[in-house]
């Protein structure tokens, strides 16, 4: 799922703004406060705004450890508790932090540089104003000296402006690495479906989008029917075949706009399907479970078939208002159900 989705100048003016926000802090200028005030500015983490606004409610202003702490439980959890690969999700969102501390280092030097010499023609033109308002002898070194000044500060400004423009495209840069580890961290790695960190994402998300008039969002669980025997005739490894089999199936199958499919945990699957009807997210259940019938699962060395498997499913929808725990156990009661009368087959909530 692409969060930072905002154009090279979306991104430019929000950078500015996100620069004027951390102005009207106390935290430091540093990765961490820039990516929270990103994150809210852009408006692509509503649980975040929501509690910036709540802790700005306390205290305007926030300091380093207010910032962080949204930080860790806001921005950051998407690489830090990555599924798999954890470590070097942690290196590597270390680094870009690094890259970036680094980036907003050579911003303030110049910066720095730019108010020195702001200074000295600010001196070199009160003593022109000086001058003016008494001897014209005077005048002419006054003007040379200020011409030089407009010259150094000019030097200045450009160099500031180039960094600064620089920095940008090396911040967009950081940022699209940042994303795509995040993008890493949200895929099951055995299936590459999205994992239950992901799907959870997907779900709130689709909560803020409510579906029009006389569409419900559908969600539909599926889940292997007796799995525990694959693996107990079969052992782990062609389990995992069969797991591996499934993601690809749900990869591979025509995709509705913003179909989300997704590893909810062992050998249950969910399929998130937006703005559709209840039969909509029926009928796709039932493609799912007629097309799973249809997989064999063959002897890597013989090619002789060695298996086949069926699943069963649950369909809920979604209404507006409802508790997104309240859609999960209608989908899982109408599972449970599906098992219930004999498996291999779709009920509806
Ligand atoms: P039911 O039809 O009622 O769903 O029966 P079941 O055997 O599928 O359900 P049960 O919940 O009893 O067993 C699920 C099994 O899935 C147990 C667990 O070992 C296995 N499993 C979960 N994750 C993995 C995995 O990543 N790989 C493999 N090979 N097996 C897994
Ligand atoms: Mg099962
Ligand atoms: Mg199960």
């Amino acid at each position: 799922m692409m969060r930072y989705l905002q154009s090279r100048e979306e991104s430019v003016s929000l950078v500015r703004q996100v620069l004027a926000a951390m102005g009207q802090h106390d935290a430091a200028f540093n990765p961490v406060t820039f990516a929270v005030f990103y994150d809210h500015l852009a408006g692509i983490n509503p649980p975040l705004s929501q509690a910036l606004s709540r802790v700005q409610r306390q205290s305007p202003r926030l300091d380093n450890g207010a910032l962080h702490r949204l930080y860790d439980e806001h921005v950051a959890d998407a690489g830090a508790e990555a599924d798999g690969g954890g470590a070097a999700d942690g290196t590597r969102s270390q680094r870009i932090q690094v890259d970036m501390q680094r980036l907003m280092k050579e911003i303030a030097q110049s910066a720095e540089r730019t108010g020195h010499a702001a200074g000295l023609f600010d001196e070199q033109l009160e003593g022109l104003s000086n001058a003016l308002r008494t001897d014209r002898d005077e005048l002419v070194p006054q003007l040379d000296a200020a011409r030089e000044g407009t010259q150094v500060m000019r030097d200045s400004v450009h160099t500031l402006q180039q960094q600064v423009q620089a920095a940008q495209r090396e911040i967009e840069r950081l940022r699209a690495d940042l994303e795509r580890t995040r993008e890493e961290s949200m895929l099951d790695p055995l299936t590459q479906v999205l994992n239950r960190r992901g799907f959870d994402q997907r779900m709130q998300l689709l909560q803020r989008e409510p579906p029009p008039d006389g569409c419900v969002h559908g969600l539909v669980m599926i889940d292997i029917d007796h799995f525990k025997r694959v693996n107990d005739q079969h052992g782990h490894t062609v389990g995992d075949r069969v797991l591996a089999g499934l993601g690809t199936l749900l990869r591979t199958m025509p995709q509705e706009p913003g179909m989300t499919c997704a590893r909810y945990g062992g050998e249950e699957f969910a399929i998130l399907l937006p703005a559709t009807t209840l039969d909509k997210a029926k009928t796709l259940a039932e493609t799912v479970r007629t097309r799973v019938r249809g997989i064999r699962l063959r002897d890597r060395q013989t090619q002789a078939v060695a298996l086949s498997f069926t699943v069963s499913a649950g369909v809920a929808a979604w209404r507006v208002g409802e508790d997104l725990d309240t859609w999960l156990s209608c989908a899982d009661a109408a599972l449970y159900r599906a098992k219930a009368a004999g498996r291999d087959r779709v009920v509806v909530a």
